[in-house]
């Protein structure tokens, strides 16, 4: 006789039906789901057929579509086809939904035509972590990712990538054409038929690639993504090049609550006052502080930080090439704030004597003619011959100076800064898969998107303050 355990007859009658409800615990996720779903007002909210119409066929109510992405989004199930399944054979689900099985297309068009929606219940729940005191310190992490999109490499086309097209094309033309005189001069062995198919193919591969050059150059970012128009190639951390959106995320260092999110087509720099003004309105607070990697530096954007009345604390890279020159660098001139001059190595003073505009900054120059013509070590100091070196400085360089302070003062900024975006990236990325996205246009990503952070922001808050004290906290 066995001595493992015995499962049910599966052809046993029971005395009393069991109800569905039998087989979700107190404390099952799909709770939290439920209790937070229903006490949305998803007409406010944005989402379309709240309210059915009285003719026509009867259609599935948006909760319902709802707590299905949000059940598929926690549980690494994103695709109509794969949610359509569960919802027949996952009790989970058989729950959730009261029974109910839409078909994937119902399914796939309820994401795609209630964006808006999605997204308001995204910054929702965000509200709600807001009003249980989990923003208190106020210190965000902005940072950006990059995640592919339904578009492979080869169908991504740069200035110089169909130039190589081109170029191997006109080769192979040449190639058959000298074949085709071959024959001509009685080289018997050469198959002209097969040559001249291939040459007609390769003439109709060449003025497709002289239109795609057109379209290339004319496109204001120089490259044309033939899948998803609105994905770019990217450079990603391990320097590959990939089609990809650039995901903005402001994360809570406390909690690592993502407050706010953006599917974006550019690179880092330039977006930080943009986040940050976006979380500053989510929080409905100014005085926050912000921190980022040195990809995000940019004059202009710390000093919009700070006019909006944040504190931005953004390591500086080196860009101006001095060393690679093998002459002193910048940090080696010392500014007198007091007297305006910068003192340089050889302990000479470089005094202001006169403005200019670069690359949209105003900056101040110093310099000294006389001491530079003279100096013993100029060689070091300096390539140009003629000219003496000069220093430049913003007019509001002083905000950059603070702000290098603050980074000096708290050296554990850059680890903070890691350990705090890692971990929702991390979580995001291993959801979605190797294929990341699975819609097209940025429109799409954004609502993927948005039922991530959702979903992160869920399964966190769960971690924080257990199913049952979230779905009170919910209910309150
Ligand atoms: S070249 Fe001019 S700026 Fe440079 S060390 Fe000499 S004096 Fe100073």
């Amino acid at each position: 006789m066995s001595h493992h355990i015995i499962g049910q007859s599966r052809h046993q009658s029971t005395l009393f039906p069991e109800a569905i409800d039998d087989f979700v615990t107190e404390d099952n996720p799909i709770r939290v789901i439920d209790v937070f779903v229903d006490q949305l007002d998803l007409l406010a909210l944005g989402f379309e057929a709240v309210n059915a119409k009285l003719t026509g066929r009867t259609g599935y109510h948006p909760s319902t579509m709802l707590k299905l992405y949000i059940y598929g989004y926690l549980n690494r199930i994103q695709s109509s086809r794969r949610l359509e399944k569960e919802s027949h054979r996952n009790v989970e689900l058989m729950w959730l939904l009261e029974r109910l099985r839409p078909d994937f297309k119902t399914i796939a068009n309820f994401r795609k035509d209630n964006g808006k929606g999605i997204k308001n219940v995204c910054r929702k729940f965000v509200e709600l972590c807001r009003q249980l005191n989990m923003f208190d310190e106020s210190v965000f992490v902005i940072d950006g990712c990059k995640f592919k999109a339904v578009n492979n490499k080869s169908k991504n086309y740069t200035p110089s990538k169909v130039q190589f097209h081109i170029d191997r094309v006109e080769k192979s033309i040449e190639k058959y054409l000298s074949q085709m005189d071959a024959k001509d001069g009685d080289e018997k062995d050469i198959d002209t038929t097969v040559s001249s198919s291939k040459l007609a193919w390769l003439e109709a591969r060449l003025i497709e690639l002289k239109a795609l050059d057109e379209e290339v150059n004319e496109h204001p970012d120089k490259q044309v993504s033939q899948t998803d128009p609105d994905a770019r190639l990217m450079k990603t951390p391990h320097m590959e090049r990939q089609v990809c959106y650039n995901v903005q995320n402001a994360v809570d260092t406390k909690h690592h609550l993502i407050v706010e999110h953006d599917v974006s087509m550019t690179v880092d720099r330039g977006q930080l006052t943009v986040v940050a003004a976006q979380v500053q309105k989510t929080l409905g607070k100014k005085d926050i502080t912000i921190i980022a990697d040195k990809g995000y530096f940019s004059r202009n954007d710390i000093k919009a930080t700070q006019d909006l009345g944040m504190t931005a604390n953004v390591p500086q890279t080196d860009t101006s090439g001095s060393a690679k020159k093998g002459i002193f660098n910048k940090s080696l001139f010392k500014y007198d704030k007091n007297k305006d001059i910068y003192t340089c190595p050889a302990g000479e003073e470089l005094p202001h004597r006169r403005n200019v505009t670069e690359d949209g900054l105003e900056q101040k120059v110093y310099v000294n003619h006389i001491a530079c013509r003279d100096c013993t070590i100029r060689a070091k100091c300096t390539t140009l011959l003629k000219e003496p070196r000069k220093m430049k400085r913003w007019v509001h360089e002083e905000v950059i100076d603070a702000m290098q302070q603050r980074l000096d003062d708290n050296p554990d900024t850059p680890v903070l800064r890691k350990q705090t975006v890692e971990h929702p990236f991390g979580t995001i990325k291993m959801w979605m898969g190797a294929t990341h996205f699975l819609m097209r246009s940025k429109k799409n990503g954004s609502i993927e998107m948005s039922l991530n952070v959702l979903a992160d922001n869920l399964k966190r808050m769960m971690t924080i303050m257990g199913t049952t004290g979230l779905m009170e906290a919910i209910s309150k």
